[in-house]
């Protein structure tokens, strides 16, 4: 049987790089599932609890996130 067609866009939780990330906030107005934040030291964090999946955050057609701070773990991603 054919693997199954999957949108990895819709299967992945992206990762925040902390390193880049300068807190500016883009990224947590963009959400539409409000499940970023700011933590104590003003990095983005994912709640991927609440985490939708939508890859918006991650968009990279332009980039939303002005540092590039935001990727879809492509590496981690396996068809099943
Ligand atoms: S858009 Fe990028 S730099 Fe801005 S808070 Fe989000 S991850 Fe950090
Ligand atoms: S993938 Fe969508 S729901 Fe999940 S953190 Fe990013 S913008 Fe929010």
């Amino acid at each position: 049987m054919a693997n199954p067609i999957v949108n990895p866009a819709t299967s992945m939780i992206p990762e925040i790089d902390r390193e880049k990330c300068t807190g500016c906030g883009i990224c947590v107005k963009a959400c539409p599932g409000k499940c970023i934040y700011l933590d104590s030291e003003d990095i983005a964090v994912i709640d991927i609890d609440y985490c939708e999946n939508c890859g918006i955050c991650a968009w990279e057609r332009p980039h939303l996130c002005p540092e590039e701070a935001i990727k879809l773990p492509w590496d981690k991603w396996q068809r099943f």
